[in-house]
């Protein structure tokens, strides 16, 4: 056969190659506003791009943007990229100098933005070269558009044609790109290409595949609680496009409308930062709803056992994943949905630990001079990686791409062990380790046994420079409503771990500050580097 009928290239739009016929009535939903099928979703999406096509959009420009998670988003992640365009998902949460930037970087021609997100344009566009038009998201409201706004783009949708003429092309071509948050920096550009995206699509659901209890099936019903700018809501959104699930878009996130949709619109599965998990739990538990038959995976930063544990108190399946900006994200996933054994300490600690490479990546944990360490659960080293989906380096970047992938593996800058079983477990971030007395004093350990404590809202351990031992940890600290914290207290449980073997003898905290919240970054992550620099300038 000729290379073209064989070559058949890995790009978006073949995810909808067979949804479109086994899922004709599932139903994409947005809060109460609007829901419809899968027909008429791709009705939508050739719509879109008739109307992105007629304000300049075409292959190879950029499509930025600025939304909650909504259906509209979803058809962004879509018509988009298979226009040949590159879609810029925004992230709306930077300061304003920085959306800029971004913005800039990604050299944005068509910019779709919410209502609530106009002073932020406004703001920007003075600085922004070559942008060709502006689409206003009015979503339901009356609102006069700005003057520098081409059109709604409800009335985009309605006035082009469903008729767009889609077309294959290099599966190497740039499908995505965002700016990664910046917990630890500078936000720094990455991309993805359209078979980095469809690949990585295949492998998540390889990986629900490979869990010991539940996987996804048609009669899943998915809800994204990653927001959508932030590594396209983990990829989600494509594994449950292809797999023609009905889906759900909550817009933005508030704990009450999220476990109402859940109830409504019976989600079974949803993926979070543990803050926000926590943050429903609170409303669960106030309202207590029984929230049985919901999988969550949890990642962007640990899952503690407490967390862990709370949710499983209210039924949820919580399992913990792993990934990052540089991953597209996923790469790591735990094994297992299972809900019994809910007092079993080595299912919680399974369920908590990051888990298995998901199909495909291929993981090696090293120490600094890149050779192996063994898998005895204890020998602490930077996890890096390989799969067909890691980004290729940053944005005119070209210092910190090399550094990312020396020596021809994806360095994350994490610490982590592997078990003897095979699972990983990530122990810290490189930035985070506490080096004190000539140990790697891990924050995440200390944290997770602290959070037990009952009048501890919330914790994070962090190492202030000590002229005699390096680096000395401090527990910045949240009490539970009306509950006082000591130091003496906070050390002497941490003292019953040192006994137990679990801690170092040095993982004991000089001393401790008291927050009414911990900061968190524009994605819902605890900031420890702004937790660090309060400490360094005196503030705590
Ligand atoms: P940022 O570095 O700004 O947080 P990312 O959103 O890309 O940007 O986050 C990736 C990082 O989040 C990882 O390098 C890791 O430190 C942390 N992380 C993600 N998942 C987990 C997990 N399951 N356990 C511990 N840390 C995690």
């Amino acid at each position: 056969p000729a290379a073209e009928a064989y070559g058949f290239p890995l790009v978006i739009g073949q995810l909808l190659n067979s949804c479109l016929l086994t899922a004709r009535d599932n139903e994409i939903v947005y809060r109460d506003r609007s829901r419809f099928t899968y027909p008429a979703f791709r009705d939508r999406l050739g719509r879109l791009a008739s109307g992105l096509a007629g304000l300049g959009a075409g292959e190879g420009s950029t499509v930025a943007v600025m939304d909650w998670d909504s259906h509209r988003y979803l058809e962004c992640y879509f018509a988009v990229p298979m226009m040949g365009a590159v879609i810029q998902t925004v992230n709306v949460r930077l300061p304003p100098a920085q959306v800029a930037l971004t913005l800039a970087e990604a050299r944005a021609e068509v910019i779709l933005v919410h209502r609530d997100f106009l002073p932020l344009l406004e703001a920007a566009l003075p600085g922004l070269a070559g942008v060709k038009a502006v689409v206003l998201i009015a979503d339901g409201v009356d609102l006069p558009a700005p003057a520098w706004a081409a059109i709604e783009y409800e009335t985009l949708l309605e006035r082009a044609s469903p008729d767009y003429p889609f077309r294959d092309f290099d599966e190497n071509a740039v499908a995505t790109t965002f700016f990664t948050t910046g917990t630890t920096g500078r936000p720094k550009g990455v991309s993805f290409t359209h078979r980095q995206i469809v690949l990585h699509t295949l492998a998540c659901c390889g990986m629900f595949g490979a869990s010991r209890r539940r996987g996804l099936g048609i009669d899943d019903v998915y809800m994204p609680l990653t927001p959508m700018f932030h590594v396209h809501a983990w990829g989600m959104p494509y594994v449950a496009t292809m797999l023609g699930l009905k889906q759900v878009y909550p817009g933005r996130y508030d704990p009450t409308l999220i476990l109402d949709l859940r109830a409504r619109e019976g989600v079974t599965y949803s993926h979070c930062v543990p803050t926000l998990l926590q943050m429903v739990l609170t409303v669960a538990e106030a309202r207590d709803e029984d929230l049985s038959g919901w999988m969550m995976t949890v990642g962007g930063a640990a899952l503690t056992r407490a967390l862990c544990e709370a949710g499983r108190r209210r039924g949820l399946q919580v399992v913990a994943g792993y990934g990052m900006s540089e991953t597209c994200p996923t790469v790591i996933h735990a094994r297992s949905f299972a809900r019994d054994g809910l007092d079993d300490p080595a299912e919680v600690a399974a369920l908590t630990l990051a888990g298995a490479p998901i199909p495909l990546v291929a993981t090696r944990i090293v120490d600094a001079s890149m050779r192996d360490l063994p898998a005895d659960g204890r020998s602490q080293g930077e996890l890096v990686l390989r799969a067909p989906w890691l980004t290729g380096g940053y944005v005119a970047d070209a210092d910190a791409s090399d550094a990312l992938w020396r020596g021809g593996w994806l360095h994350t800058q994490d610490v982590a062990v592997r078990h003897p079983d095979g699972a990983i477990q990530i122990r810290d971030r490189l930035k985070d380790v506490i080096k004190s007395g000539g140990e790697w004093l891990c924050s995440v350990t200390m944290e997770d046994i602290v959070a037990e404590l009952d009048e501890v809202g919330d914790v994070a351990v962090v190492g202030v420079p000590d002229a005699l031992w390096g680096e000395r940890p401090v527990a910045v600290l949240v009490p539970a409503p009306g509950a006082t914290v000591t130091a003496e207290r906070v050390d002497a449980c941490l003292d019953a771990a040192i006994a137990a073997g679990a801690l170092s003898r040095y993982a004991r905290v000089g001393r401790i500050a008291i927050l009414d919240a911990l900061p968190k970054t524009s994605v819902g992550k605890i900031d420890k580097k702004a937790l660090r620099l309060l400490l360094a300038d005196g503030t705590l």
